[in-house]
């Protein structure tokens, strides 16, 4: 398609020399963890390979262990160890180059913050520290042959990512890793010459800036990654100090920097959820370095929107743009802004489930937006381009939430004829619910995305449609409707008795019938007065409960939450827990945790300790308890009881169709199909997912369970994965 993008976006797509390598324009894929490393090369490969595609001019590894003395187990890293992982990320270097496109590995020594729970051995660290991070491990404090034997170990690391054919190294001093935690006088107690003065401090990054720099300066170019500022005030790493002062001192060893703020332990202070900061709000930070480099600067601030991106270069502020989420949202987002398509742009929402996933330790990475991100290799998803419809069905979609407004637009997509009918006015289900909470506004892009491309298709084909604000389907309305094949989506609601995770059954008085009690969506329906002592009773670990907490608590209402699975847990890896527990604090939100509801009565509820039983646990007989009786039990008074304990699928539409299975064939019905939470309650994300891969299989013989995919396992008895098939599976 022709460049057709506004004349004020061009200064984003302007060639940029770094050392020996040009950029063929100003955007750049972060490191970022996706939880494929070296030992998954096809999901490494293919998730780089599709963003190279889609137009970056420069794409990087997640940060890539330089050594077993840097394992991050039970989080997956890449590595390059060895003639193996050399050979697993030429996949995906050969398939970046393809694109135009540089490729980039993030070199990361991780010392007392890598736990090395796989290789077993002891990082080493500029002084001795237990981490703030993994607070179970402490390092060995490096002496001088230490410390050449580790700076060796970045300059081999180097050679290796030469041999497998990147572009450039990024010295890894981000996130409180490696080099950063000598210039940190937190981390650098040492009085030696590599502790005290700036000087001192820095010296260890200069040293290896250097080191690498001979060995591999001529033919890659060199980055270097730089938290300017801790965060902590005058303990850590200031920008206008020491921050400024390293950049004078490694300046003419680098080729770019890459700058941004934070450690690692609160790491949500760079990779900020849109709960708590809107785009580009590193730059009072990153701002300073333009000043003090001759060097090009790139930095990340979750930039979604051209005219942001375009005004912080040409304020001087940056003259890269980079990108992880963003691009893991939209992989071809710099080709949509070169076409001028910016409303064909999936944007990043900021949940930051994409950097759960990878916190749990458990690949792949997924995407609220992006359902195919982690799905390109194993499942062979490309994010734009869809296998065409294999018959003329015709699809009815019931409910438009996130997986009725995917699976219709994936299936819009390949060319079928789609009815998504929605009893609603609007397309988006729980999401235009959920994007009122506090600080969640831009999880309504999630919704936007689908509603403006719905659009587009129903315009494109004429007989799908786009069934909205109509009365609500009924059994008999779907088998005389005439669509061969329906899928229901009409999503979950909570529990309005109390049913939970930790029972497992309604609580004794608990009953959303009641004025004085009220389940998430009464509150969002704004029927019933909120008392002004509210009592939150919390089964969740995610967000509802905090953010219901915050609303109403910042509307003056008095909360205190009894809770039961720790408030927000979740949320620790979705990196919202610092600030969320901030929040609660400023708001004066009282938690009471490890505790859970007995029974309610009339305005009040018993509630107790959950570990309250006795430690003791012996076999009394049957019908006896093996543990001691609970006696914790204590009375809490409230004028309102809001219910955030367990959710449950609406799925009786589902289940009636079922029971009229034999009236199908009389209605030409060939299948029945429940997606998303109406199948059983999930996080938006895999909603979104359960859609879009119905779409994908619908032809399939039960389209309602999903296809095997690819697993890239070791196999006893070969050496390594076959590899080599997977542009039949992925490049349709
Ligand atoms: Fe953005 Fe959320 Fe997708 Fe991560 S999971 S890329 S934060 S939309």
């Amino acid at each position: 398609m022709a460049n057709k993008r506004p004349a004020k976006y061009d200064i984003l797509f302007e060639p940029i020399k770094i050392g020996p390598k040009t950029m063929k324009n100003r955007f750049h894929q972060s490191p970022h963890c996706i939880g494929a490393g070296s030992d998954k090369p096809g999901f490494q490969m293919a998730h780089r390979g599709v963003k190279a595609e889609g137009g970056w001019a420069a794409i990087n590894t997640e940060y890539c262990s330089i050594h077993p003395e840097s394992d991050d187990t039970m989080r997956i890293s890449a590595r390059i160890w060895d003639a193996g992982d050399i050979r697993n990320l030429r996949a995906m270097t050969d398939e970046v180059h393809k694109h135009d496109c540089l490729a980039g590995v993030e070199m990361w020594y991780g010392g007392g913050h890598a736990p090395n729970m796989e290789t077993r051995n002891t990082p080493r660290g500029p002084s001795q520290y237990v981490s703030e991070f993994e607070t179970m491990t402490y390092c060995h404090e490096m002496d001088i042959d230490d410390i050449k034997q580790v700076q060796q170990y970045y300059v081999d690391a180097a050679l290796r990512s030469r041999d497998a054919g990147f572009d450039f190294v990024n010295v890894y001093g981000g996130h409180a890793y490696g080099p950063a935690q000598w210039l940190n006088p937190y981390y650098n107690k040492r009085t030696d010459g590599y502790g005290g003065s700036v000087e001192n401090r820095g010296r260890f990054w200069v040293e290896t800036l250097e080191k690498v720099k001979n060995a591999v300066g001529h033919d890659l170019a060199i980055a270097s990654r730089f938290a300017i500022d801790s965060l902590y005030g005058s303990g850590g790493i200031q920008v206008e100090e020491d921050g400024i002062k390293l950049i004078e001192m490694a300046d003419h060893l680098v080729d770019v920097w890459d700058i941004n703020v934070g450690d690692i332990a609160q790491w949500g202070e760079d990779a900020g959820p849109s709960r708590f900061y809107r785009q580009g709000h590193q730059i009072p930070w990153q701002k300073f370095v333009k000043k003090h480099s001759k060097k090009p600067v790139l930095g990340v601030g979750r930039f979604t929107d051209p005219e942001k991106m375009a005004e912080v270069i040409r304020n001087g502020e940056l003259d890269i743009i980079s990108c992880a989420r963003p691009s893991i949202s939209d992989p071809f987002m710099p080709q949509k802004i070169e076409e001028g398509r910016l409303d064909d742009i999936r944007t990043c929402i900021g949940c930051n489930v994409c950097i759960s996933r990878w916190e749990i330790g458990g690949p792949p990475m997924i995407c609220t937006q992006n359902a195919t991100a982690g799905e390109e290799y194993r499942r062979g998803w490309h994010p734009e381009k869809f296998e065409k419809a294999k018959s003329d069905d015709t699809i009815l979609v019931v409910g438009a939430g996130p997986a009725g407004s995917e699976a219709a637009r994936v299936l819009m997509e390949r060319g079928y004829v789609v009815h998504l009918v929605d009893s609603a006015e609007k397309v988006g289900g729980c999401v235009n619910d959920i994007a009122t909470l506090p600080g969640l506004g831009e999880w309504s892009y999630q919704r936007d995305y689908r509603e403006v491309q719905l659009e587009k298709l129903v315009k494109k084909n004429k007989d799908s449609q786009l069934a909205l604000g109509g009365k609500r389907l009924g059994v008999e309305d779907i088998l005389s409707y005439g669509a061969d094949k329906v899928i229901i989506a009409t999503g979950s609601h909570w529990e309005g008795d109390g049913t939970n995770c930790l029972t497992h059954d309604p609580i004794p008085g608990v009953d959303a019938g009641k004025p004085n009690q009220v389940t998430p969506e009464q509150i969002f329906a704004g029927k019933k007065q909120i008392g002004k002592r509210v009592v939150l009773m919390n089964a969740d670990p995610y967000y509802m409960g905090p953010s219901l907490a915050e609303m109403l608590a910042a509307k003056g209402h008095e909360v205190t939450v009894i809770d039961g699975v720790g408030f927000g847990r979740y949320m620790h890896f979705t990196l919202e827990a610092p600030n969320m527990h901030r929040r609660l604090h400023e708001l004066h939100i009282n938690v009471i945790g490890d505790s859970w509801v007995s029974k309610v009565e009339d305005g009040r509820l018993q509630y107790y300790n959950i570990w309250g039983e006795g430690s003791r646990r012996e076999y009394r007989g049957p019908g006896v308890l093996p543990r001691e009786e609970n006696r914790t039990h204590e009375w809490l008074e409230f004028d309102t009881l809001v219910l955030v304990t367990g959710r449950r699928s609406d799925d009786a539409l589902f289940r009636d169709l079922k029971a009229r299975k034999d009236d199908w064939a009389k209605s030409d019905i060939k299948g029945v199909y429940v997606i998303g939470d109406a199948w059983a309650p999930k996080i938006i994300a895999d909603a979104t997912f359960d859609g879009h891969r119905i779409a994908r299989e619908i032809e399939e013989k039960n389209p309602q369970l999903p296809l095997p995919f690819k697993r890239e396992a070791s196999v006893w008895g070969t050496a390594y994965q076959p590899g080599g098939e997977y542009k039949q599976q992925w490049r349709v």
